[in-house]
């Protein structure tokens, strides 16, 4: 396999990508191949950092939308799911060979590391798998936020956005049949066009920041060794 374009990245999959086809909890298989291709970008020796979402178990403002909780209770629930997620990841990847570390925004010394961005840094150039839990710490944003503040922390080349399309389309693929996917786009285009790649403030800290995004389909196996190989994977948005 030739080398990686990218050296340090973060990695974001939401929580719909650990799950099967009912959409909600934790499927072993997805888990298991997600951190199979995982290890493959690890053994090109690329750093590598994860941030797991929670919508396969709760998002704050459905929480607030369905129920008597408030909405900034249903962000804090949202974090902590993440949580219950990235430990899941952890033991999958650690079971493949890979080591791991799980920082987590929010206290919980019985349970993982807190989120120190040094320490975090020092376990990527040891070649372990950092995987960055409770979100940003705050309510009323996503981990997208979180994939892209960590990223712009850590000095990471690239975040890759593993979701179940194959990129960036101008219209929604599932309901649109003649949606084009976009192969490349500027940070502005995207905006302009409000095409919805990540959260506004992920999205503008990654600008800010010069931290390319690449939108790939997590299902399609050997896509993440090949987005930071800098094949033409998904969308690159730069
Ligand atoms: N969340 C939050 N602050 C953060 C990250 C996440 O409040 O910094 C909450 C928010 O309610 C969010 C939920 O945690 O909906 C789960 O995260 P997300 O929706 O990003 O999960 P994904 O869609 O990626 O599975």
């Amino acid at each position: 396999m030739a080398g990686a374009k990218y050296k340090r990245v973060v990695l974001k999959v939401s929580g719909e990508g650990l799950c099967g086809p009912d959409r909600v909890g934790i499927d072993d298989d997805e888990l298991y191949r997600i951190a199979h291709e995982i290890k493959t970008v690890v053994d090109l020796g690329v750093q590598l950092a994860v941030v797991v979402g929670a919508g396969n178990i709760v998002r704050g403002a459905v929480v607030a939308r369905d129920s008597h909780i408030e909405e900034v209770t249903g962000h804090y629930m949202g974090m902590l799911a993440t949580v219950i997620n990235a430990l899941a990841v952890q033991d999958t990847l650690e079971a493949l060979g890979v080591h791991t570390r799980v920082q987590s925004a929010i206290g919980m010394d019985r349970v993982c590391e807190k989120f120190i961005r040094r320490r975090a840094i020092r376990h990527l150039e040891k070649g372990r798998v950092v995987i960055f839990a409770a979100g940003t710490g705050n309510p009323f944003v996503t981990t997208d936020t979180c994939a892209a503040l960590r990223a712009s922390e850590i000095k990471a080349d690239a975040v890759l956005k593993a979701t179940k399309v194959d990129g960036v389309y101008d219209a929604d693929p599932q309901t649109a049949p003649n949606a084009t996917r976009y192969q490349r786009l500027s940070f502005d285009e995207a905006l302009h066009k409000r095409l919805g790649v990540m959260d506004v403030s992920a999205f503008d800290l990654c600008q800010r920041n010069r931290i390319p995004v690449i939108v790939f389909n997590l299902k399609q196996p050997g896509n993440m060794a090949r987005a930071v190989q800098g094949q033409p994977v998904g969308t690159l948005v730069d």
